[in-house]
């Protein structure tokens, strides 16, 4: 992606600078400022800082500084795309280090205790005194102010004096401001089984976590996940295989993986089974879900408490008319490796066949002929002598990058959840990408929230953490509350041993006991 080569080429001072400038602008769109109760002393100590508001098309107030959007120079065609690219350059170029990693620190690197000492000092000074005795006093470089905001100093800043850092520093001076403070009530198992039970209306995250142990690949994870399959595909950016206009040049990409990860049949996990669990004894207020696998239906999750935030196989439309049919429809060309067309088209197209035809075939140019030629390979027509029309493509209701959002998306959550929800649990996902991640900070900071997942997040602050396989830990949660949760995946006498990490009040981890 071209920001990112920009940012680790270009080693001019103005070079440098402008790399900052595009890291701050990008990541200040995923930073929701407007919900920070120090946002005009933010707007002072970073003057000159677009912001903007975090999520997209869910807070509606208008703002000037929306403007950042339009010269960020991220690059992207449309609102979709520039986010996914954002967090890519957020991710790859920033470097986050986990709370975890401070712990094995060097010289140049805060201290878990010490970073947790700086957080604090920042909320009770405010970003400008809390700079003043730091940075400018010289107590500290902001090299290593940095790493108490869970940034990674870049290797391109290396030589470079420590103001090159200040830039960066504000960035996770701001981020660490716009994160919910932890609520210091809730902290042990015994506190996450309280609030799981009393609790009446549960706003449930979940991502690809939870279908994993289905075989169904992890999409984010690098190594095990989808797009380390997909390399082989010889796509610059496997990412690709999602994005709108890859998939209408050549559906090939995506159908090629889409057998992969394709819904089947009637598995679902006990984290599911936990989900519907919740919505059986009234608790359910919404399932958020970032995954295309549907299982969410097939354990009977109703539709109306149900958010596929990026769309499912549920469905399927022609990329022409739009014409629309329900998901398993296409499941057999995907799985046979042919490319699903619409009947509908197909179906105009027999009632223009006769009339048109001998017109059309005089009208060809390069574009009908390559339409033609893919319209044969994947046809069983017998007319190729003539320049047929394409008939449209059938496409999963998966959001692609560079399609819109679900409208339910937005309107559930500013509508209907903000004011109910009790509990929010978080299962299976790193909450990096939008729209999930945009989720946790627009509630309000008040309401619990716990995470499940086999890997901790830096940046968003839990009351509770329980790390493991989320299957496991919803077992022991059932457990403990009293709750019969049966799955054939959850052997009978399964003993789990829960372990407070060392140094974290609240984070616990979830094994399973030989
Ligand atoms: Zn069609």
């Amino acid at each position: 992606m071209g920001p990112l080569s920009t940012i680790g080429m270009d080693l001019t001072p103005e070079g440098a600078t402008h790399a900052r400038a595009s890291i701050k602008e990008a990541s200040f769109k995923v930073i929701d400022l407007s919900s920070s109760p120090e946002e005009s002393e933010i707007g002072e100590a970073l003057a000159g800082v677009p912001r903007v508001n975090g999520v997209n098309g869910v807070d509606g107030s208008e703002d000037e500084s929306g403007d950042a959007n339009s010269d960020s120079g991220t690059g992207g065609d449309d609102d979709e795309n520039e986010e996914w690219e954002i967090e890519s350059i957020f991710e790859d170029t920033l470097g986050e280090m986990d709370d975890q990693q401070l712990f094995e620190s060097g010289p140049e690197v805060c201290t878990y205790a010490e970073a947790v000492a700086f957080r604090r000092q920042l909320r009770d000074l405010g970003p400008e005194e809390f700079c003043k005795r730091t940075v400018e006093a010289g107590t500290i470089t902001a090299k290593k102010l940095l790493t108490a905001f869970n940034i990674r100093p870049p290797a391109f800043l290396d030589d470079s004096p420590d103001d090159a850092y200040y830039g960066l520093l504000s960035l996770g001076i701001s981020r660490e401001l716009s994160k919910r403070i932890k609520i210091p009530l809730y902290n042990t198992i015994d506190d996450a089984v309280e609030l799981i039970k009393k609790s009446r209306n549960i706003i449930v995250l979940t991502g690809a976590g939870i279908s994993t142990s289905l075989g169904i690949p992890d999409f984010r994870s690098k190594d095990t996940g989808l797009y380390s399959k997909l390399q082989h595909l010889g796509l610059s950016d496997p990412q690709e295989v999602f994005d709108i206009h890859v998939f209408r040049e050549d559906p090939n990409y995506f159908y090629t993986v889409a057998r992969d990860i394709l819904p089947s049949g009637d598995r679902f996990t006990p984290t599911h089974a936990f989900i519907h669990l919740l919505q059986q004894k009234g608790k359910l207020l919404t399932n958020y879900s970032q995954n295309i696998d549907n299982i969410e239906a097939t354990v009977g999750i109703l539709p109306e408490k149900l958010i596929q935030c990026h769309g499912s196989f549920a469905t399927a439309s022609c990329i022409e008319c739009k014409h629309q049919v329900p998901g398993e429809k296409i499941f057999p060309d995907i799985r046979a490796g042919r490319i699903p067309r619409c009947d509908r088209c197909i179906e105009n197209l027999r009632k223009l066949r006769a009339p048109a035809a001998m017109k059309r075939k005089r009208s060809a140019n390069g574009q009908d002929k390559k339409r033609r030629r893919r319209d044969v390979d994947s046809d069983s027509s017998e007319e190729e002598d003539y320049d047929i029309p394409a008939v449209g493509v059938m496409k999963p209701d998966i959001t692609f990058f560079g399609e819109p959002l679900p409208d339910r998306f937005s309107d559930r959550l500013t509508n209907h959840d903000k004011d109910k929800v009790d509990l929010v649990i978080v299962i299976g996902t790193s909450l990096k990408v939008a729209p999930v991640s945009e989720v946790v900070p627009y509630l309000p900071s008040n309401i619990p929230q716990m995470y499940i997942s086999r890997t901790p997040v830096s940046h968003v602050n839990f009351d509770v953490d329980m790390l493991g396989d989320c299957d496991v830990v919803v077992a022991e949660l059932c457990r403990r509350a009293g709750w019969d949760l049966q799955h054939p995946m959850i052997p009978e006498d399964q003993k789990v041993e829960v372990t407070l990490q060392e140094g974290f009040p609240s984070r616990h981890v979830f094994t399973i006991k030989e």
